[in-house]
């Protein structure tokens, strides 16, 4: 700690900071467009759709028969906050492994599955909680009905997935690999559900790209009222998977479209969940831990912001509250940042001073800063977030 005399000669080394005499009104952001009604489904614990909170999945990317392997990095999905976790079930060796995969999972699971309506049934007899599965890609209308009154009799829903890439020849030459191909496609499979009557439907229409993506979206919403699972199919690596997926799912999510969401990157599957979570965070969609307010640094910094805001993220990803924190390089837009976090940092010349609403309650050398901030972090859950505790 910094004595009295330590403190008064660290803050004549700043630029003069606006004070403020208390707690500042934080204004509300603008709503997005109200989200659009549909009707809820159950995947486990899970509701998708009629209004419940938009649910975040991710898929293995294990071989499923190596059953403790995949169950492994369940685990891992569902520790980085993913809530739903899809395996695919492609062979009779993964079908075996679905009962045991199911006993140490912590979060409900979803078996894609193509073709062989066998090993549907192997997952909805270990207890899994969704099929993603379409129906009009299983050839024999007995096998689907076997498939579909399983479901029905365990309350699992379907996704019906439609991906642009492997649309029905017939649709490729009616309508190309378009928005509409894609609605068509996914109607089809639909009507076939519908004609048993099954409803506890979920629906994807993933393309590759943006546009289509968005348009394919928008085209159904005004169709059906079954919740949309969103997704950019095959979007890329890290960064550009990333980039596109934020861009494809955040207009879709902003105008009221989406119920549960994945973002699919090539990359370690652990990493798709936080891209999801900040992209729901962004919108206000969703609260899930710190929310970092960091400004890129510029001339007039005076402290290492860049490393600073790494450390603070670093820190701050055990906490599971939603404090706001800012990490703001100076006086020019720390303190305004500041007022608008629960916690903030502007930095001075090798110091820094430390915000509580945008109050000032210390200063810091540089050295102390990381410290000082996460004593702060850790008394506002305490005051504010004690559920998180
Ligand atoms: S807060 Fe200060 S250091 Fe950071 S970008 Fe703005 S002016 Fe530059």
């Amino acid at each position: 700690m910094i004595d009295r005399e330590q403190q008064q000669l660290l803050e004549q080394h700043l630029p003069p900071v606006p004070e403020w005499s208390g707690v500042q009104e934080r204004s509300p952001a603008p709503p997005l467009t109200a989200r659009r009604k549909t009707r809820p489904v159950k995947a486990g614990s899970v509701t998708i759709g009629g209004g419940a909170p938009i649910s975040v999945q991710s898929m293995t990317t294990t071989k499923t028969d190596d059953w403790a392997a995949t169950l492994e990095q369940v685990n891992q999905l569902a520790d980085a906050g993913c809530e739903i976790v899809r395996i695919s079930v492609p062979d009779p060796k993964a079908a075996a492994a679905c009962k045991r995969i199911k006993e140490g999972s912590p979060v409900p699971l979803v078996a894609d599955i193509h073709f062989d309506h066998r090993f549907a049934l192997a997952a909805i007899e270990a207890g899994w909680d969704k099929l993603r599965l379409n129906p009009g890609n299983i050839r024999d209308a007995n096998k689907v009905r076997e498939v579909v009154r399983a479901a029905a009799n365990r309350g699992i829903p379907i996704r019906i997935g439609v991906n642009n890439g492997s649309l029905a020849p017939d649709i490729v030459q009616r309508y190309g690999h378009t928005p509409e191909g894609m609605v068509e496609s996914a109607l089809r499979h639909i009507r076939i559900l519908e004609e048993l009557d099954f409803f506890d439907i979920v629906v994807s229409l993933k393309a590759h790209d943006v546009r289509t993506t968005v348009a394919a979206y928008r085209l159904m919403a005004g169709k059906v009222d079954y919740p949309f699972h969103l997704g950019v199919t095959e979007a890329g690596t890290l960064r550009s998977g990333t980039v596109k997926s934020s861009v494809g799912l955040g207009i879709l999510l902003a105008e009221g479209l989406g119920d549960t969401i994945r973002v699919s990157l090539t990359a370690d599957p652990v990493e798709e969940v936080p891209v999801c979570w900040e992209l729901l965070k962004s919108l206000g969609l969703r609260e899930r831990g710190v929310e970092i307010t960091s400004c890129p640094s510029c001339g007039r910094v005076q402290i290492d912001i860049v490393k600073l805001a790494e450390q603070v993220e670093r820190i701050t990803a055990e906490y599971r509250a939603p404090v706001k924190v800012a990490v703001m390089g100076c006086a020019v837009n720390g303190p305004g940042e500041a007022s608008m976090a629960d916690v903030g940092i502007a930095g001075g010349k090798g110091m820094g001073l430390i915000y509580r609403d945008g109050v000032k309650v210390r200063s810091l050398p540089e050295s102390e800063l990381l410290a000082g901030l996460r004593e702060e972090i850790e008394r506002v859950i305490q005051e504010r977030y004690p559920d998180y505790v």
